[in-house]
């Protein structure tokens, strides 16, 4: 056993798992975080039930092979078997999202903490790291309580999202020491739209199929239930069309989100899901068809009777079934932004992955400088990829930082 004095910046899901792996392997470990107490966004996931891995294909975008390395060393069953190992059993739902199966996130840092306690981590709270500099024997990292020296360095502060629960910009502490960075945006957060649309639509909640344009050419698609907001729309599957559609506006190209009401209609499936690129108009002659067989015994003014509900029925304008099945299938919101990081669950962009080994996550000049999780340039879909690549992250740097020289 080494007795390797290991700091750890951040005690978010990354900073957690980095600390237990390394305290196991017999290194000294202190976790320096800034708020007044550790993981309390990983209390929020999930809506309080820790979506904390995936077992169907990783989904990443930034550097998503960098993503896929690091979870080809620790995967989904290697995330479950660590929390398996803290006292926490774990489910996959049928889409593959992982939950503790009490679906508690509480019981997940519960077993984090008591780990650590049990393994005489040293956690400072309070503290904000404000810059690593190279020391002889490794680094000592500045923070707002103090100097601590350490011979390795692991930075797991987490991305912008999300301010609410703890996150600032962190970024600096490894600009300064020359790594370079990505542009950043919110990522996984509500869309906004033009408002005319939606007026008088906010608090409907509904299973739709979604997908984004450019002009009329389809860039993504999802499926799942949307939410009608005074600003937009929100719920997953708009969070998860987020990113493309925050591209689009900086490209300065006029993204168009095409609403399919078929699935509320009875008519689709109704799943969560992110679909290819679809042709907004795919399900037209199936619309038609359904609204002709109703005509055949409603009056016009009453098609949708029963169908959809009133507060929407009353804002679609009285057509011809032609152009009412193609209204239905796509209706037309104007995509104007994107909320912002109080509202997002993740960030896009970051940290440049080109300066770190997706091995052993440690920066390729710098020996034993490490960054892990969402700080880096990889975000994930929604469904339990972030946390995965945040934990597998954490566990990947601590097992090498522990055992290398
Ligand atoms: C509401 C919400 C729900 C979510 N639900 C899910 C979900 O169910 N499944 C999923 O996969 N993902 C989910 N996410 C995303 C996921 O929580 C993050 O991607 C993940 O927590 C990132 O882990 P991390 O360790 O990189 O950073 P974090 O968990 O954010 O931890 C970073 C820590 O570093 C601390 N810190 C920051 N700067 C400093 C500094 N300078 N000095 C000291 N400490 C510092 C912060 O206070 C924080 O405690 C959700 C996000 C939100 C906002």
């Amino acid at each position: 056993m080494m007795n390797k004095q290991i700091l750890i910046l951040g005690g978010g899901a990354s900073g957690l798992a980095a600390a237990v792996i390394a305290s196991e392997l017999g290194a000294s470990v202190t976790v320096i975080e800034r708020s007044d107490r550790v993981a309390k966004k990983l209390l929020a996931t999930g809506n309080g039930r820790c979506n904390l891995a995936n077992t169907g294909e990783p989904v990443y975008f930034g550097d998503a092979d960098f993503a896929n390395q690091v979870l080809s060393k620790v995967g989904a069953q290697a995330v479950r078997a660590f929390f398996e190992r803290l006292g926490v059993p774990t489910r996959p739902d049928s889409a593959g999202r992982v939950y503790p199966a009490c679906n508690q996130a509480a019981a997940v840092v519960d077993a984090l903490r008591l780990r650590l306690q049990q393994s005489g981590v040293r956690i400072v709270t309070g503290a904000q790291a404000t810059a690593i500099l190279p020391s002889k024997d490794g680094y000592t990292v500045k923070t707002s309580a103090g100097n601590f020296a350490g011979n390795k360095v692991i930075v797991c502060c987490g991305g912008l999202a999300a301010p609410k629960l703890g996150a600032v910009n962190a970024y600096g502490l490894l600009t300064q020491l020359g790594c370079r960075q990505v542009a950043m945006g919110p990522a996984l957060t509500p869309i906004e739209t033009d408002k005319a649309p939606i007026k008088g639509l906010s608090g409907l909640r509904l299973p739709v199929t979604l997908t984004l344009c450019e002009g009329k050419k389809p860039v993504a698609a999802t499926q799942g239930e949307m939410l009608f907001a005074d600003y937009g729309v929100s719920g997953v599957c708009v969070m998860q069309l987020a990113r493309d559609a925050h591209c689009l506006l900086l490209r300065k190209a006029k993204p168009m989100l095409y609403v399919d009401f078929s699935p509320a209609m009875g008519l689709g499936d109704y799943r969560m899901e992110r679909l290819p690129a679809r042709n907004p108009f795919a399900n037209k002659e199936r619309m038609l068809r359904y609204l002709q067989e109703r005509e055949a015994f409603m009056p016009e003014n009453d098609l949708l009777l029963g169908a959809l509900p009133r507060i929407l029925r009353e804002r679609l304008p009285h057509l011809p079934p032609e152009a009412l099945a193609e209204l239905l299938c796509a209706y037309p919101l104007p995509v104007t932004g994107v909320r912002g990081y109080d509202q997002a669950q993740v960030t896009q962009g970051g940290i440049d992955t080109r300066d770190f080994s997706p091995e052993t996550l440690e920066h390729k000049q710098h020996k034993g400088l490490y960054a892990c999780g969402e700080i880096l340039n990889v975000d994930g879909d929604c469904g339990g990829f972030n946390l995965q690549f945040a934990f597998a992250c954490g566990m990947i740097a601590a097992e090498h930082a522990a055992v290398t020289e």
